[in-house]
């Protein structure tokens, strides 16, 4: 099933949101111009994977990709129109269109994603980048990471990164058997943590753990903060919800929640609408 097909499974069962969730279902459908002609997904030794992951290192950090610009435009034309009114995108689309810049500075790095450098140089704030990350790399990071799940499967890796691109987590999901499971919006790689480890913040206090809406309101759909970073994951529990979409598709498709978070004063790492709009009312005020 395609990302669009699954969103316009999510926009049936929730025709509400039809109209302001619009221009997320335009990159969407973008995606669906990636072809992986002519692309070399990566191909990674078990060794090598385990020397990275035995330094808390992610498969990025030695196989360093170049992308051709060319072949993700497509995805940030839609991405771009996003941020339309809500941020001043001309210094990046001049930066990319002379070259200064690249999708290689979108990368994540360090824990955070795209390089400092791009954000400062095209006056960007750090969640339009991260959205222009996402919603830019995502088919390309999907391709390249593609044939790396199942060493990620049998991993040992347990942080709150992703074990391949090294973004923070996007969405997580608990599984038929209970298990945690983080997935990354950037190149759809999904892990398995603890369920009791804040993955923002590596926090073990259960006592700071809160769930910001109660269960019943929206049976498997749970918002998972920390009190102790002030982050939240959104988390989607399969059993309640058989027939839900992938996680970046539940992720998009649940502005609400979000909402809610953000009306806590809880942050996450990867904007949604919500947060990409609510940076627009901290310029104006
Ligand atoms: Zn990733
Ligand atoms: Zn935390």
């Amino acid at each position: 099933m395609t990302a669009s097909s699954e969103w316009e499974d999510l926009l049936a069962r929730r025709p509400s949101f039809r109209e302001v969730l619009a221009p997320l279902g335009r990159v969407i459908d973008a995606w669906g111009s990636w072809s992986d002609e002519g692309f070399a997904p990566l191909v990674c030794p078990i060794e090598t994977a385990a020397r990275l992951w035995s330094k808390g290192e992610p498969l990025l950090a030695a196989a360093p990709l170049s992308i051709a610009p060319e072949r993700v435009e497509p995805h940030f034309h839609p991405a771009l129109d996003v941020l339309a009114g809500i941020e001043d995108t001309e210094a990046f689309t001049g930066a990319w269109d002379s070259g200064e810049i690249g999708p290689a500075d979108l990368l994540p790095v360090s824990g955070r994603i795209g390089a400092l450098e791009l954000q400062e140089r095209c006056h960007l704030t750090q969640d339009a980048v991260a959205f222009l990350a996402v919603a830019g790399l995502r088919p390309v990071l999907s391709a390249y990471f593609g044939g790396c799940q199942e060493l990620v499967d049998g991993g040992p890796w347990d942080l709150g990164i992703c074990p391949c691109c090294g973004a923070p987590p996007g969405f997580a999901d608990l599984l038929e058997d209970g298990r945690r499971q983080l997935a990354c919006h950037l190149c759809n790689t999904r892990w398995i943590v603890a369920r009791l480890v804040c993955p923002l913040c590596g926090n073990r206090t259960t006592a700071d753990f809160v769930r910001l809406i109660a269960e019943e309101t929206d049976e498997g759909y749970a918002i998972a903060a920390c009190r102790a970073c002030r982050g939240y994951v959104k988390e989607l529990d399969r059993r309640a919800r058989w027939n839900a979409g992938s996680a970046i598709v539940e992720d998009w498709g649940s502005p609400h929640l979000d909402l809610i978070a953000h009306r806590q004063q809880y942050w996450r790492p990867i904007p949604t609408l919500i947060q990409l709009t609510a940076s627009l009312s901290n310029q104006r005020s």
